[in-house]
C-alpha cells in the first residue's frame, strides 16, 4: 500500500481516478469546487469555444471541464462492435491490432495495408496514400482525400485538476513552505503564507498553478484537504452524477482505472489509455489518474511531463564535482609553480 512519506502516522495515499468516458460535461464538479472552496466567479462572457467557458485551470478554476470537438469518421457507418465495415463486410484493422479482434474506432490509426474484403476502400480510393482515414462516407467507405463526403464529430469531455504529483516541482521551489505535502500525500498550498513570488508557476509541468490577479497569491486544488481530515470526500467527486470523478486510496484508484481500461478496450475503444498511472515518468506518478479516449495532447495534457526539479540533485552533484576538480587543478598549478 502506498502511504504518505515523512509522517509518523502515515495515511494511505489518496487520489482521484477521472474516467472521462462517462463525463457528460455537466460541470457540477466545477461548481461544487467553487462553492465549497469559496472561489470567486470570474467568467464575464461566453468564450465561443464549444461549451468551455472557463478555458483552463487557474487560480479561480481548480477543476476545468474541457470540451473537445473532434472530427471523426461517420459513426453510423460502424458495425455493432464498432468495427468500420465496408461493402464486403470487411473490417479495417487498427495499427498493430488483430484484423478480426480489436475494433478500429474513430481516431484510431488504421493500418491501410491491412484493410480486407471486397470493396472496403471503394474503387476510387484503392491507393492507400490517397485515402483520408479520418473520414468515412455514409456507406462505410473510406473517402479519398479532398472529397466532400460528410464528416461527423464527437465530444471528448474531461474534468482536469491538479495531478498531486509524487515528485512535485511546485513545492520543491517554494521558498516559504507555503506548498506542502499532506499526510494523504496530496499537495496543498497555504495561501496565508504564500508571498506571491510565483516561482512555483513555471515549475509545474502541467500548467496548473496561477496567481490570482487581485491578491497576487497562488491558489489551486487542495484535494479538499479540510474534507479529507474529517473523513469526507472532495466536493467535486461528491457532486459528479456519473462517477466520472472517483476518489479513494491511490492503490484502489489505480486498480479501478486498470479494470475500466480493460472494459473500454474490450468494448472496442482501441485508442483508450490511462494517464498518470505509472510510478515512473517525469513526476514519478500522479495522484490524479485519468482514463482518456485519445492521446493526452488531444485533451491539452502534456504527453511527457517532467518535474523541473527532478534532476536537481544530480545537477548539484555534477556542479560540486566540477568545482572540486577546478579547485584541485588550481591548487596543483599553484603548488607546481612554487617548486
Ligand atoms: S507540480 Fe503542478 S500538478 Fe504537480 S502537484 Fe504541483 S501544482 Fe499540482
Ligand atoms: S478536490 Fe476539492 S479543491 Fe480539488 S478540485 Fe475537487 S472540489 Fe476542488
Ligand atoms: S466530471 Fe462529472 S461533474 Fe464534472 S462535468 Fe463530468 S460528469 Fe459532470
Amino acid at each position: 500500500m502506498s502511504v504518505a512519506p515523512g509522517y509518523r502516522d502515515a495515511q494511505p495515499r489518496m487520489g482521484f481516478f477521472t474516467d472521462t468516458t462517462v463525463c457528460i460535461g455537466c460541470k457540477a464538479c466545477e461548481v461544487a469546487c467553487k462553492e465549497w472552496n469559496a472561489i470567486p466567479a470570474t467568467i464575464d462572457e461566453l468564450s465561443g469555444d464549444s461549451y468551455d467557458n472557463t478555458g483552463g485551470l487557474g487560480a479561480d478554476t481548480w477543476r476545468h471541464v474541457a470540451f473537445i470537438e473532434q472530427r471523426v469518421p461517420e459513426i453510423m457507418a460502424m458495425g455493432e462492435a464498432g468495427v468500420f465495415t465496408g461493402a464486403g463486410g470487411a473490417a479495417a484493422s487498427p495499427v498493430g491490432g488483430d484484423r478480426t479482434g480489436r475494433a478500429a474506432l474513430p481516431g484510431d490509426p488504421v493500418d491501410l495495408t491491412r484493410i480486407g474484403g471486397e470493396g472496403f476502400a471503394g474503387e476510387e480510393a484503392v491507393d492507400p496514400a490517397g485515402i483520408d482515414v479520418t473520414r468515412m462516407g455514409e456507406d462505410g467507405l473510406a473517402v479519398p482525400i479532398g472529397s466532400s463526403a460528410d464528416v461527423s464529430f464527437r465530444w471528448l469531455m474531461s474534468s482536469d485538476v491538479c495531478k498531486h504529483c509524487t515528485t512535485a516541482a511546485c513545492l520543491d521551489v517554494c521558498p516559504t513552505g507555503s506548498l506542502f505535502k499532506t499526510e494523504f500525500a496530496t499537495v496543498v498550498v497555504q495561501e496565508d503564507i504564500c508571498n506571491g513570488c510565483g516561482y512555483c508557476v513555471p515549475a509545474c509541468p502541467y500548467g496548473v498553478l496561477d496567481r490570482r490577479e487581485d491578491d497576487g497569491r497562488v491558489w489551486k486544488c487542495t484535494l479538499c484537504y479540510d474534507r479529507l481530515i474529517d473523513g469526507g470526500e472532495p466536493a467535486c467527486a461528491k457532486a459528479c452524477p456519473t462517477d466520472s470523478i472517483n476518489f479513494g486510496t491511490h492503490d484502489d484508484m489505480l486498480a479501478m482505472a486498470r479494470d475500466r481500461l480493460d472494459e473500454v478496450v474490450e468494448a472496442g475503444y482501441g485508442g483508450a489509455q490511462l494517464y498518470g498511472d505509472g510510478p515512473s515518468g517525469g513526476v514519478d506518478g500522479a495522484g490524479s489518474v485519468f482514463l482518456l479516449l485519445d492521446q493526452p495532447e488531444v485533451y491539452g495534457l502534456p504527453p511527457d511531463p517532467i518535474a523541473s526539479t527532478k534532476h536537481l540533485g544530480d545537477m548539484w552533484r555534477s556542479a560540486a564535482v566540477a568545482a572540486l576538480t577546478l579547485a584541485a587543478g588550481v591548487a596543483a598549478a599553484v603548488l607546481g609553480g612554487r617548486r
